[in-house]
């Protein structure tokens, strides 16, 4: 695991001037932290074209950011193109919010603002109106499809966390072997209550990202059997 730190921005100059000045402060939609004040809207900022990120000013127009860091992030873009993200989490459930294109946080031009992450009305915090992550996601035909990162050699199965790009288990078997897939899955079928065969297993991105499959449950059903059984 990376470590973590909390970074706190805070910007005199970039602070409007007089009590009349309007601040727009918004909240993870996922669990309704704090993450950003601004003077200006974010819809009236620009977009990127590639991820319909809002591009934030951050020295005319951030007046606070809340985050913890979330390392870099090579991502392809076209051609042999990298762009290099210096990604930041909520601080409360560690949801991908922003990023930005320099390491250096104060010297930063902009802060990219992912889209769909941030709303200006804290919902109310409990987790039956939390929004289901989008690492569970409704398939055609009634599927519910998780996305899974897996940590292998460990000294039991369990569900580490959920957050928003993956759900983290640990089981006992190393994932270069058949029976770690076995493991996963019976470990699976006892967290959300399901029969082998309304489960399917395939492969993610890497040998430790696996994509689950279940059938006869909604994405929400899903979502709350993970919480439950979630145990840091
Ligand atoms: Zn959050």
């Amino acid at each position: 695991m990376p470590k973590r730190t909390t970074h706190t921005y805070s910007s005199e100059d970039a602070v409007p001037d007089g009590p009349d000045s309007d601040l727009f402060v918004y909240y993870c939609k996922h669990c309704s932290s704090h993450v950003l004040i601004t003077d200006s809207q974010l819809q009236k900022m620009p977009k990127r074209k590639t991820d319909q990120a809002y591009v934030l000013d951050k020295k005319n127009h951030l007046a606070r950011l809340n985050i913890s860091e979330a390392g870099k992030l090579l991502l392809k873009r076209g051609e042999g193109k990298l762009e290099k993200q210096f990604r930041m989490n909520c601080v409360g459930c560690e949801l991908f919010v922003c990023y930005r294109a320099e390491e250096d946080l104060e010297s930063c031009s902009f802060v990219y603002i992912v889209d769909g992450a941030l709303s200006t009305i804290a919902a109310e915090t409990n987790r039956q109106d939390a929004p289901v992550p989008p690492c569970i996601s409704k398939l055609d035909g009634g599927l519910v499809q998780v996305a899974i990162e897996v940590e292998d050699r460990a000294q039991r199965s369990a569900i580490i966390r959920v957050n928003a790009d993956d759900v983290r288990v640990t089981i006992a078997a190393p994932v270069a072997r058949g029976e770690a897939n076995n493991e996963l899955l019976e470990f699976m079928g006892r967290v959300l209550g399901l029969k082998l065969t309304q489960m399917t297993l395939q492969r993610g991105w890497n040998n430790k990202s696996k994509l689950l499959v279940v059938e006869d449950m909604t994405a929400r059903q899903v979502y709350e059997k993970l919480l439950e059984a979630a145990q840091p």
